[in-house]
């Protein structure tokens, strides 16, 4: 799909991008990508420009490369009516964890129906981990998870506009979107299941409402896994396992929807995903629409979330690009958790290795430390679990070592935090 006929952003160069519907309204879904297609075009056509001919050069000279972790931290926001943990809009703690696993497993399983197509592509793998510390530096209770209460905030009780999340909810909780992906989980009016802001291009400005709005907003009800839906319910089965959260991060990191929010003569700029004339509903079988057929199943389609999954290769290298090189994304890669409060900072002398990795038994982490402290010393598995942890007292200044039983983890990706004071540093740890 190579039309240059470009879609929508939206105002404030904030694209909502609404995702799926529930049933009953498929037939006329609200996407702004539609409704503010020509309110930006200029910054729109900048975005694409700046993107064409840069991810063309990127895929030449990224091949071959070694396997490269694109880590994003992500808190996820949950705004709640006050009830009990666990039930209603006050999610628990297993079901972020579940999402989470969600939005990894499809970040990772990006070639499923386009094979043979992603062999030459850069060896890049994007995995979203949950912070945990307060912007503060207080540790978190709940890993990646920041409760807030809506009576507290004097908030009404309900569904929340699209406005009142953008001018209220939003400002007074977000944090610092050049550091966190923030992922607000509340009930959206008018039935929309999602939206998310837009990167922006080298050299485009950003108003404060355009930096205040950056994050994705998803409804309560989507947040679940394929293994673990919300809830067995028509529509939890049919939007309930996660994929809205997939799709709009997709947004995101810079992807439109297959259609490019037009007929056939849009495009979403990706060169391997057929041109179709519209959404797909449901879970319908490959079909033919502008003379190709397409294939049933991407993640940046309107079908239900069983039916998803994946990224196509292009896809997945816009997203790769977007993230290393878009001003309002590619500082939030592999960054360390430190406090963000520079007075109280303590001296980072850890420097943390871990080794070997990957590994088969034990793994040792080593790191240097200072006299008379106390280190926490953690590990997360890929889901923000938390796997094993150990405590180190009174400390001895110098060079110390700790043997971390990964002999006994299941293999995966998992992330060695080791707190002291307000300082946190990671270190990845990946066992086979
Ligand atoms: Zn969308």
């Amino acid at each position: 799909m190579n039309n240059l006929h470009t879609l929508v952003v939206g105002l404030l160069w904030t694209c909502f991008a609404f995702s799926q519907q529930p049933p009953t309204t498929n037939t006329h879904h609200h996407c702004h990508f539609e409704q503010m297609m020509d309110t930006n075009k200029k910054k729109k056509d900048l975005f694409e420009h700046w993107l064409k001919n840069s991810v063309t050069k990127y895929k030449l000279t990224s091949e071959n490369e070694v396997e490269t972790i694109l880590e994003i931290p992500i808190i996820f926001h949950i705004i709640h009516q006050g009830e009990s943990k666990g039930f209603g809009t006050h999610l628990g703690t297993d079901r972020i964890q579940e999402q989470i696993k969600q939005l990894n497993i499809d970040f990772n399983t990006t070639t499923l129906n386009y094979t043979g197509q992603g062999d030459s592509y850069p060896k890049v793998r994007i995995v979203f981990r949950p912070t945990s510390s307060y912007p503060s530096g207080k540790k978190m209770s709940d890993v990646g998870v920041n409760y807030i209460d809506s009576s507290k905030e004097g908030w009404p009780k309900g569904s929340y506009s699209k406005a009142f999340i953008e001018k209220t909810i939003k400002p007074s909780t977000q944090w610092d979107p050049g550091k966190y992906l923030n992922i607000w989980v509340c009930e959206i009016s008018a039935g929309i299941l999602g939206y998310a802001s837009f990167p922006i291009a080298e050299g485009m400005p950003q108003t404060t409402e355009e930096v205040s709005s950056d994050g994705v907003v998803i409804r309560y009800t989507t947040i679940g896994s394929l293994s673990k839906p919300y809830d067995h319910t028509e529509e939890g089965l049919k939007f309930g396992m996660g994929r809205t959260l997939t799709h709009e991060v997709g947004h995101w990191l810079g992807l439109l929807h297959l259609w490019g929010d037009g007929g056939c003569d849009s495009d979403d700029h990706c060169n391997d995903t057929p041109s179709c004339s519209g959404p797909n509903f449901g879970c319908p079988d490959n079909r033919y629409s502008c003379g190709e057929e397409e294939k049933i199943g991407n993640f940046m389609d309107y079908i239900h979330d069983a039916c998803m999954t994946s990224f196509s290769p292009d896809q997945y290298l816009r997203m790769v690009y977007v993230l290393q090189e878009s001003p309002n994304r590619k500082g939030l890669i592999n960054r360390e958790e430190t406090s963000m409060d520079a007075q109280q900072e303590e001296t980072p002398s850890l420097e943390p290795t871990v080794f070997p990795s990957p590994v088969q038994g034990d793994a040792t982490v080593g790191m240097t430390l200072e006299q008379d402290k106390t280190y926490d010393i953690e590990v997360f598995a890929f889901d923000g679990k938390l796997t094993w942890a150990t405590k180190i007292e009174n400390s001895i200044s110098g060079h110390t070592q700790i043997r971390i039983p990964s002999a006994n983890f299941p293999p995966g990706i998992y992330w060695i935090a080791i707190r002291t004071g307000t300082t946190v540093k990671t270190v990845k740890l990946s066992k086979t």
